[in-house]
Order: structure tokens, then C-alpha cells, then sequence
């Protein structure tokens, strides 16, 4: 079976430096916000070319937060993609604001910057955006309507670590950012883990107590806070990953372009980029197909693990009840049609050229 993303092969390339990591925090003696979470929110703000990064507890929280840092809360609205995953828009329903959900751009997934102005209401606060498997928003007119309506901009950067938007990194596209190190991400911890980046000094000052009991100073509480910490064993494993996370979403690209360029099927959607090819790291490699559970059956026929992002959009989610007679038609045709198929920095070229292969016989008996 080639497998959607074999997580421990990518995590074996570092065995030998995970363990030493690992050896070096239980030395040191000091287990939260230490030295490591220190060293690697500098490089990590490095790397996006902010001012600042925070080391948080998981992607959620780090969006939570600045939310909550930002005053958002009760009777706020905050624009948010209707096709996202669930995360974004829970973090809006966290603080008491109320998620406005916009339609994406059919083609890339994306938020539509044309349908954003509609929905700004005299309560809105801020615009989030979600760089949809590892897609750069075509931030400029979203910036412009920002400017123009004095609204945040959010960047629920998740799956989209290291994408280049016109000369700058997600994660410094906007107001401020979230981060997730899932595991599966493209810079991926082994277990729990997140970040915010941002360049406002204010903002930065406020989370820096908010992720610790609201607290700046031991036992003084500026904030009613949270407890959500990067933890110290992962920071060293997310600053040795972090060396390898171009070379990863170069070889992710390299895989996105062979599959651009050989799937050749008149059943199969292929991806659109809509900007530079670096504003692009392919999270995740998502195809259309009319007929979603016949192709995905044939593929596990042929050895090729396929997964849906996402089967049910949010507005039909128990979860949001209250959304359930709201429509997004183009939403719910994505989350319909989309499968997603393998790539990852590890996946030989052999597995590459054998699921084009079995992806461009399909349907022809
Ligand atoms: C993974 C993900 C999150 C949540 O991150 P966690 O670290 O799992 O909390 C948020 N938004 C998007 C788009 C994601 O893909």
C-alpha cells in the first residue's frame, strides 16, 4: 500500500538528533519555557521574518488567543472561510465572537477576497484567513479591505509553513498568526504544539502573559490567562526539523508539479496556483472527482491510501446545529467532491510515478 504520508520515516531521518534533544532538556532540569522553547521561537520568528514568536500549546490555542489578546469576544464578528477546518472557526466561537462564514475561490480553496466586503457589518473585527492545504490567500485586496474597514487580519497558518507570498512568509502576511505543529503538518512536533508570530509589540507583550496564567512576572496576574505553553522537550525537535522545512516543501513541489503535469485524466480536477510557484507548499494534494467513493475504493484496490479534507463542511456540523439551514453551495460541492492523494517529503519518486499511473487508468475499465 503506498501510504497517504508515513509519518515515522519522516520523523527517522532525525532519530539520532531527537534523541540527543530529548537527552539535553531531561539535563538541563528545566521542563517549561526554558532555554529550548526560548531559542526556538527566535529562530522560528527568524524564519517567517517577524519581530516576534510565541511558543503556544497547538495551532487552536495559538488562535484562540490572539483573539482573545485582540478584545474580541461577545457581539464581534470575525470573517472567517466557510470550507476551512474546524479549528479556525472554533477559535472564533472560543471568545464569544461570532464566525461569519465566506464562500472560497472554487479553484484554489481559498477565501474569495470579492465576497469579503458583503459580509463586513459594522461589528466586524477581523478577517481570518487560512492558507487551505498549504496555499498562500491572495492577500493583497484582503489586506486593502483590512486597511480600509480598520479590521485584523488573522492568518491561520496550519498548513502552510514556509509558503513565500510575494516576498514574504506566511505567518507575516497579516496582523498576527497561528501556528500548529500537529504531527502531520509540514513542520510537524511529535505530539502537541503551536506558535504565533506576529510584529506588533503590543499584541506580543499580551499573549507572552496570556499563554501563562496572564502572568509577565511570577505569581503578578495582569490577565485572566491560559495555560498554554510550547513544551520544552518538542522546541529542540521543531529546531532541528525546522533546518530541513525548505528542502521538504521543495520536494513537495517537486512531487505537486509531476502530478500537474502527468495526471491526465478527463474524470480528475487537478489544483490550481494562483500566485508563484513558493506560494504554494502542498500540505496536502487535493483532486476533485464527480464520483468521490468509487475513486477511492479503486484506489485502495490499487494500493493507494486516499483521505477526504474535509467530508462534512462546518456549517453542517452537529457542532454548529444553529448553521444548518445556511447555505454555502460552493462549499458543500468541495467537501462533496475533494480527495486528497499522497505526498510528503518522504515518498519515493517510484510511488510518485505508480500513483499517476493507476490515477490516469481510472475509469477506462
Ligand atoms: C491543524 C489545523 C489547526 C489546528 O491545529 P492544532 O495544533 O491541531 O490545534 C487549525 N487550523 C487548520 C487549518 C489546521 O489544519
Amino acid at each position: 500500500m503506498i501510504q497517504f504520508l508515513d509519518l515515522k520515516k519522516i520523523n527517522l531521518r532525525h532519530e539520532k538528533a531527537i534523541q540527543d534533544s530529548v537527552t539535553g532538556v531531561l539535563h538541563s532540569g528545566w521542563y517549561i519555557l526554558g532555554e529550548q522553547v526560548k531559542s526556538f521561537e527566535a529562530e522560528f520568528a527568524d524564519y517567517c521574518g517577524t519581530r516576534y514568536c510565541l511558543g503556544v500549546a497547538n495551532g487552536l490555542d495559538a488562535l484562540e488567543l490572539i483573539i482573545h489578546a485582540y478584545g474580541i469576544g461577545p457581539g464581534d464578528e470575525v470573517i472567517v472561510p466557510s470550507n476551512t477546518y474546524i479549528a479556525s472557526i472554533l477559535s472564533i466561537s472560543a471568545n464569544g465572537a461570532t464566525p461569519v462564514l465566506v464562500e472560497p475561490d472554487p479553484q484554489t480553496y481559498n477565501i474569495d477576497p470579492a465576497k469579503i466586503e458583503e459580509k463586513i457589518t459594522a461589528n466586524t473585527k477581523a478577517i481570518m484567513v487560512v492558507h487551505l492545504y498549504g496555499q498562500s490567500c491572495n492577500m493583497a485586496p484582503i489586506r486593502e479591505l483590512a486597511d480600509k474597514h480598520n479590521l485584523k487580519v488573522i492568518e491561520d497558518c496550519a498548513q502552510s509553513h514556509g509558503a513565500i507570498y510575494e516576498g514574504k512568509r506566511a505567518g507575516n502576511l497579516g496582523d498576527a498568526a497561528a501556528f500548529s505543529f500537529y504531527p502531520g503538518k509540514n513542520l510537524g512536533a511529535l505530539g502537541d504544539a503551536g506558535a504565533i508570530t506576529t510584529n506588533d509589540e503590543e499584541l506580543y507583550t499580551k499573549l507572552y502573559a496570556l499563554r501563562n496564567y496572564g502572568s509577565h512576572k511570577k505569581y503578578e496576574n495582569l490577565y485572566k490567562g491560559y495555560n498554554s505553553r510550547l513544551d520544552e522537550f518538542q522546541a529542540p525537535i521543531l529546531k532541528e526539523k525546522l533546518k530541513y522545512l525548505d528542502a521538504d516543501n521543495a520536494y513537495r513541489r517537486e512531487i505537486a508539479d509531476y502530478y500537474l503535469e502527468h495526471i491526465q485524466n478527463p474524470l480528475i480536477t487537478l489544483p490550481v496556483v494562483e500566485n508563484a510557484p513558493e506560494s504554494h507548499v502542498w500540505h496536502v494534494f487535493v483532486i476533485q472527482v464527480e464520483d468521490r467513493a468509487a475513486f477511492m475504493q479503486y484506489m485502495t484496490e490499487n494500493q493507494v491510501q486516499t483521505i477526504i479534507h474535509y467530508p462534512i463542511p462546518p456549517h453542517h456540523q452537529q457542532a454548529y446545529a444553529e448553521w444548518k439551514d445556511q447555505s454555502y453551495p460552493i462549499s458543500e460541492n468541495i467537501h462533496n467532491h475533494v480527495v486528497s492523494i499522497p505526498i510528503s517529503p518522504v515518498m519515493p519518486k517510484e510511488e510518485v510515478m505508480k500513483v499517476v499511473e493507476v490515477i490516469n487508468e481510472y475509469g477506462k475499465n
